[in-house]
């Protein structure tokens, strides 16, 4: 049976889905500034994947197994550098919520999946890529394995405005992986797309919880 965490990630999913749709334009100006201008298509491609499979489909309500149909659908749907990443991500952050889905396994989700992307993408925060806006969240996020449930919101806010503010630096960074690396340092003043993009993604999953 879906259970009724399955109604809240469906909820979270449709904002994440929602706010990268209307960041479109926005993604792929920011990566036609340093990269090739695909970063809003990437992730619309992957947001409107997500969303034909929620028509269809009911929200398991085990995330680990929603997290491992969603490594599949962008895998399959969301291309570019993007497209491997997330996928990446999503696969190693199934396991700690195998059984467990509490706020404490959603953290160690998010880290297991983050540390997949450095090792497999060989990016390290300070390269001007998502790593940028993710490191810096997660770091937020790890409170939450001593914490008691009732301050898990206020550290889900504090992790999505140090992941805004971990993608507003990118702005003064030189892209050292990913396309943007071939661009002279001079020409980046804006952020990087991915970084945005996991900010926004934050965001909405704050957002929908009520935040
Ligand atoms: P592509 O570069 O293949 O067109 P996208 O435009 O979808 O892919 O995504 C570009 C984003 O991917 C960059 O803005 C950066 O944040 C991220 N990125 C690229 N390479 C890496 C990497 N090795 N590690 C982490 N993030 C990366
Ligand atoms: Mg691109
Ligand atoms: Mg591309």
């Amino acid at each position: 049976s879906p259970g009724p965490l399955s109604g809240v990630m469906q909820t979270v999913l449709e904002a994440v889905c929602d706010s990268l749709l209307q960041k479109q334009e926005e993604l792929n100006m920011l990566d036609r500034a340093a990269g090739d201008g695909d970063c809003g298509n990437t992730h619309a491609s992957a947001a409107k994947a997500i969303q034909e499979w929620l028509q269809s489909h009911t929200v398991p309500g085990c995330p680990g197994q929603l997290l491992t149909i969603l490594a599949t659908v962008v895998q399959e749907t969301m291309g570019g550098s993007s497209g491997a990443l997330y996928s990446i991500f999503l696969t190693a952050a199934v396991r700690p919520l195998m059984g467990e889905s509490d706020a404490a396994a959603w953290a160690k989700a998010v880290h297991a999946g983050t540390e997949a992307i450095k090792r497999y993408g060989g990016a390290e925060p300070g390269d001007r890529t998502m790593l940028d806006a993710l490191c810096p969240a997660v770091e937020e996020l790890q409170r939450l394995l001593s914490s008691p449930p009732a301050g898990a919101m206020a550290i889900l806010q504090a992790a999505v405005e140090r992941a805004e503010a971990g993608a507003d630096s990118t702005r003064s960074l030189s892209a050292k992986a990913g396309r943007a690396s071939y661009v002279a340092t001079q020409h980046q003043t804006q952020p990087d797309p991915g970084a945005v993009a996991v900010a926004a993604i934050l965001r909405a999953v704050f957002e929908a919880l009520g935040g």
